[in-house]
């Protein structure tokens, strides 16, 4: 008899490490309350960007100056709620160390490169096996600036990334303007990352890639999961509610809700919401060529399946509080300044909201590793905001840790223990 995987939460992470732990030769069941790829998870409303020079983690030095700001103003582009302040105080004073410095930003752009490298090609290659490939787009990932000077208020970001290997081209305002022409004429430099791309419906991919596993032997199950019973170092159930389904290893990926799980198996690590938002024009008249980021607005800007999405914002505030569908209009309204052929007046029904977790460490990596109570139990959480891009190869790393195979990255950086 092959071993029984239980893999909790059906989000990118969960549903690539189905899959790859099915290529492995073992027997996988999959728990999630919710729709694979339904609103519920983050997997569902992000960005869509698969970003491999996404390795500049959020905190970076001089941040802490901001703090106040932060509090102050509850629709900036990064707000902490006063009444959540004391629970979030450790984990923020993580987040700020993390990136004191630039060598601290670069220590951690060195370890999520690996990570994130490759990854349209390996997304493209799960989602044609999952009868997708059409989700998965390669036409760069651009960022646009109203001047050159603006771009250089991010040198330190981008002079990282160059010394991890990332390349981009500059483009000037008269290249803007033919390769952009909906964009608004204030943004007159944009740096191209040819090596990007973009999902054309994240929330699709991951029910389709659910199937895929479902066709290939995986039995997926509407349970959460509790806990796990774990006798003398070694996982004999998962736990969920009053049931116990046998299992011989569990991997937990339930995005911003794996810290109790992982507690449970022995690993306390500070894990937070970092609350996102996005807003989705339906049949838009205008937008961008390629996906894009427009520095005043901190959001991305990308076609999909369903319309035009814009999306963004940070906001502490627990993984309770009600939406404060505020932010989603600033994302709109951003979007209308950004793209004036979009109709000033676009009625409601044209637009739909959205807010979602990312599930953050306080040093921009994920969770990624056997728990501390049993080996039998491997962490998989915690990507922040470069969950959908580093999905495939969290799922490879997995699947070489289940095997017992060397990891074909260094995973060490991730370790479930470092805090
Ligand atoms: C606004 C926004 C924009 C973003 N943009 C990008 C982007 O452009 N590119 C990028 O790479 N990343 C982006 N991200 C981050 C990315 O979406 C997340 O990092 C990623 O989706 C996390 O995937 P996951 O599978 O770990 O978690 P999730 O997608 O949240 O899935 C977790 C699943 O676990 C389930 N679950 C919860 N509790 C339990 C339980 N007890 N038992 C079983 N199942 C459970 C949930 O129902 C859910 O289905 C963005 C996030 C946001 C919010």
């Amino acid at each position: 008899m092959s071993l029984h995987v239980v893999v909790i939460g059906a989000g990118i992470v969960g549903a690539a490490t189905a899959l790859e732990t099915l290529r492995e030769g073992f027997r996988v069941t999959i728990l999630d309350p919710g729709d694979p790829g339904g609103e519920q998870a983050a997997s569902y409303g992000n960005g869509c960007w698969l970003s491999p020079m996404s390795v500049i983690p959020p905190a970076g030095p001089g941040l802490w100056k901001k703090v106040p700001q932060f509090l102050a103003d509850p629709l900036g582009p990064l707000a902490i709620r006063w009444s959540y302040l004391p629970r979030v105080l450790p984990w923020l004073a993580r987040y700020l160390w993390a990136g004191w410095t630039e060598a601290k930003v670069e220590a951690a752009a060195r370890a999520l490169r690996p990570l994130l490298v490759d990854a349209p090609a390996l997304h493209r290659t799960l989602a044609e096996e999952a009868g997708v490939a059409h989700l998965i787009e390669r036409r760069g990932l651009l960022y646009t600036y109203e001047s050159r000077a603006q771009f250089e208020t991010e040198a330190m970001a981008w002079r990282i990334r160059r010394k991890v290997g990332i390349e981009w081209l500059e483009l000037d305002a008269d290249e803007m303007r033919q390769r952009e022409p909906d964009l608004d004429r204030r943004y007159t430099f944009g740096a191209l990352v040819e090596e990007g791309g973009h999902c054309r419906d994240p929330g699709a991919l991951v029910a389709a890639l659910i199937s895929q596993a479902q066709s290939m032997g995986a039995d997926v199950q509407r349970v959460a999961a509790s806990g796990f019973r774990i006798e003398g170092g070694r996982l004999c159930a998962v736990l969920a509610g009053p049931r116990e389904i046998l299992a011989d290893r569990a991997i937990i990926c339930a995005g911003a809700h794996s810290k109790s799980l992982a507690a449970a198996a022995g690993s306390r690590v500070p894990l937070e919401t970092e609350r996102g938002y996005h807003a989705m024009v339906a049949g838009a008249e205008a937008g961008p060529r390629t996906p894009m980021m427009p520095y005043d607005g901190k959001m991305s800007v990308t076609w999909t399946n369903h319309g035009l999405r814009c999306a963004g914002q940070v906001e502490i505030a627990g993984l309770e509080a009600a939406p404060n569908w505020k932010r989603a209009e600033i994302l709109r309204d951003h979007l209308l300044r950004s793209f004036p052929g979009l109709p000033r007046d676009l009625p409601p029904e044209r637009v739909k909201f959205w807010m979602g977790h990312r599930p953050s460490m306080p040093d921009g990596l994920p969770c990624l590793g056997p728990a501390k109570a049993s080996a039998d139990v491997i962490c998989a959480f915690g990507h922040g905001h470069v969950g959908l891009v580093a999905g495939p190869r969290t799922a490879r790393l997995v699947a070489a840790l289940l095997a017992g195979r060397p990891p074909e990255i260094d995973i060490r950086p991730f370790r479930p223990s470092r805090f």
